[in-house]
């Protein structure tokens, strides 16, 4: 059926859509918080969903962060207890990724900072490059650097230190025979306060990609890879389980890809107004950017469950 994009609440279909979820996967920024701000009443709605027997899960495309430090920030913005295992960033996921692509003894050269570092050691995998790069000038330059002949694979995450040098270096790996391209994400922006927004990863993947002429194998939402990931862990029924995100591009486009029920939330990147947008299209590719369901804030979920 038609997605239609209907307010969640409005009808008795959406509500039992909701009563009826064994499982419910949350993206983070933006759904239930806003940099170091919890959204009101979000934690509030988490725990009445925890308590009615919701497997609670957290599908994040942000590689600047282990899972271990998404744990500690919803029990410091005073969310349920959470386990790590609930837990699926696209740091985590690519290093997954990499521990079963990799030939035996194979390595990655990263550009990422070192969350992304973390979780590919807790896997692990092999790898070199994370963290600052050497000076333009110096031995170590990537135009001139000494290759390490371990290296099977480049992965691009969140990397505050990209730079020119650490650009040839990938693109030198990349053009050795069998050496994989893997992105964490593709968000091509991130929204700060007060409209103002930073480059996202999406960009420097699109740089390496523009260098080495291929495309990336990417982890994070709307690849189907990282709901996979939820899949090998949670024994969970598609048809019974909802994405509730703030993008259209990523959190829903994957949710309606992967045959789940999707919930927009109107508290982060995504409006109404592109919804009417893709719903008045006659391109069927923007139909799956429709969500089933919208809310104002995830703080609406709560009345709904108390009814
Ligand atoms: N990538 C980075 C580096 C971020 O900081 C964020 C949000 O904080 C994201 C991606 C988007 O994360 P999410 O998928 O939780 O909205
Ligand atoms: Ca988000």
């Amino acid at each position: 059926m038609a997605k239609r994009c209907e307010r969640l609440g409005t009808s008795a279909a959406a509500r039992s859509a909701l009563r009826d979820a064994e499982a419910v996967l949350f993206d983070c920024d933006g759904v239930l918080w806003r940099g170091e701000a919890a959204i009101p009443g979000a934690a509030e709605a988490l725990g009445r969903l925890a308590g009615a027997g919701k497997q609670l899960c957290y599908v994040t495309n942000n590689s600047s962060r282990t899972r271990q430090a998404y744990v500690e920030k919803l029990q410091r913005l005073g969310f349920p207890p959470a386990e790590t295992r609930q837990v699926f960033g696209s740091a985590y996921c690519a290093a997954r990724y990499l521990s079963h692509a990799l030939p035996a003894g194979g390595a990655a050269y990263v550009l990422g900072g070192a969350a992304l570092s973390a979780e590919l050691e807790a896997v692990g995998v092999a790898h070199l490059g994370a963290g600052p790069a050497p000076e333009p000038g110096s031995a170590n330059f990537g135009s001139r650097a000494p290759l390490d002949p371990s290296v099977r694979a480049v992965l691009v995450g969140y990397d505050e230190h990209f730079s020119y040098g650490k650009l040839c270096l990938a693109l030198r790996y990349l053009m050795r025979d069998g050496c994989l391209l893997v992105g964490t994400n593709r968000d091509n922006r991130l929204p700060l306060e007060g409209g103002s927004a930073v480059p996202g990863t999406g960009c420097l993947v699109k740089a390496v990609e523009t260098a080495a002429e291929r495309e990336a194998f990417i982890i994070g939402k709307p690849s189907r890879y990282i709901f996979e990931c939820v899949g090998k862990e949670f024994n969970i029924d598609p048809a019974r389980t909802i994405m509730v995100g703030d993008r259209l591009d990523t959190d829903i486009l994957m949710g309606n890809n992967c045959g789940l029920t999707t919930l927009l939330t109107l508290t982060g990147v995504s409006t109404l107004e592109e919804v009417k947008g893709h719903l008045e299209s006659d391109c069927p590719e923007r139909k799956n950017l429709v969500p089933d369901y919208y809310v104002d804030s995830i703080a609406d979920l709560l009345p709904i469950l108390q009814d």
